[in-house]
């Protein structure tokens, strides 16, 4: 058997380290070539001992040092790389088979085009950058034939539910399932007093921190509604949400006839992870499995777009398209960050955004330059104030 060469950007994150739980259960089938993490350089170097990769990235300089004397003392041999220059890089050192993309925000969309380039496929968990440049992305994808394959587990599950289907027309409905977050019961009126804490606590995922956030807010619900757009090319008028607490029917596809196709599975990123490490083969694996006798109270509830205006406000920003759904997500990422240093209110959040998508030029066809800019130019401003 052929081993699968495999890259990771975000190897020390949430979806790194599971992404690494899969490779190890599979050793003989996957070649761990790269890994890039980000300041945890103690993990980073106990995946380096596990994994024996040929290129190691890290984000910041001041480590290099370290990594550089942690390679000696052990007597290994690997390529470094860092920053910015050091993500092109990586993906440019070797010829690999699948380039998992899991840093959070926009960080990983220059790799991400450049792997393409190089005809890697990709399996995506970074959704941040389908929402900034998916337009982008997309086409150099189907111009150089390469698989962009969604490791988040709603994208994941539309993925699967589609298989098989002829033409995007026989879709009625793209349907995903969302959890609704910590703050799905908690009164509206109350959302002023919600402190950095209480929305780092997740009901059903264990998940990085940024995530865990726009998940409280439910951006994160709007951020996936613009990835499924981008991915499998449905108008926004044809995707909806709806709120599922238990997280076990990860999302469903309607079809014009009327059948309804879901994807169903334990609240665990290894399956959605799995699938796209070993696509398109099917693996036996030992993780824990549904017990469907137990099962027994699936619910499902349409959003309240009042409580978590985030999620509306992306489909006004998907019907809009073009530059906003970037501005959309760079404001959040900016407004994320500030809440995460407790220098603004959970509320504030909602509002950055708002004013960031309302006060922003409309640009039908951004190019790539125009999103960078953009980008880094509304992240600046928002952190900047
Ligand atoms: P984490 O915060 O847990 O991990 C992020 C990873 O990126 C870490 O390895 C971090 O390094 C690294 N990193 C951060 N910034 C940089 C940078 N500038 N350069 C290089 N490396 C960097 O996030 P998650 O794993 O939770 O999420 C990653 C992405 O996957 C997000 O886009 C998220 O929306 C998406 N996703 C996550 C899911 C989950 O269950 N966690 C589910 C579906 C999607 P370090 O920690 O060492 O600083």
């Amino acid at each position: 058997m052929n081993m699968k060469r495999l890259s990771i950007l975000g190897s020390t994150g949430s979806i790194g380290t599971q992404t690494l739980d899969v490779v190890s259960s599979f050793s003989e089938r996957f070649d761990v070539v790269g890994l890039f993490g980000g300041k945890n350089l103690g993990l980073l170097q106990d995946q380096i001992l596990k994994f024996h990769p040929k290129i190691v990235g890290i984000k910041d300089e001041n480590d290099l040092a370290d990594l550089r004397e942690f390679m000696k003392a052990n007597n290994l041999s690997f390529h470094i790389v860092c920053g910015e220059k050091g993500l092109i890089e990586f993906v440019e050192f070797s010829d690999i088979d699948l380039l998992v993309v899991a840093i959070t925000g926009t960080a990983s969309l220059l790799p991400t085009l450049a792997a393409i380039d190089r005809k890697i496929s990709i399996g995506i968990a970074s959704k941040e950058v389908l929402v900034a440049a998916g337009h982008i992305v997309m086409k150099r994808a189907r111009e150089n034939n390469v698989s962009i394959l969604p490791i988040d587990s709603e994208h994941a599950a539309l993925k699967q539910c589609m298989a098989g289907v002829k033409s995007i027309d026989d879709i009625s409905k793209l349907i995903l399932t969302a959890s609704g977050g910590p703050f799905r019961e908690r009164d509206a009126s109350t959302f002023g007093s919600i402190r950095l804490e209480d929305a780092l606590k997740h009901p059903n995922w264990e998940m990085g921190k940024k995530i865990t956030i726009d998940s409280a807010t439910m951006m994160n619900k709007g951020l996936e509604v613009l990835e499924a757009h981008q991915l499998f090319g449905v108008p926004m008028s044809k995707i909806d949400v709806y709120v599922h607490p238990q997280s076990i029917v990860h999302s469903l596809v309607e079809f014009v006839d009327g059948n309804l196709i879901s994807q169903m599975g334990l609240p665990d990123m290894r399956f959605p992870i799995q699938y796209v490490l070993m696509y398109p083969e099917k693996v036996a694996s030992d993780w824990p499995r549904a017990d469907l006798s137990v099962l027994s109270d699936l619910q499902f509830f349409k959003p309240d777009f009042v409580k978590f205006p985030l999620l509306k406000l992306a489909y006004d920003v998907g019907e809009k398209g073009g530059n906003i759904p970037a501005v959309y997500n760079a404001a959040n990422e900016a407004a994320v960050q500030l809440f995460l240093e407790e220098k603004i209110s959970f509320v504030d959040i909602y509002k950055t955004v708002y004013q960031a998508v309302e006060s922003e030029t409309y640009e039908s066809n951004p190019d790539l330059d125009f999103i960078l800019n953009l980008d880094s130019r509304v992240k600046k401003m928002i952190l900047n104030r």
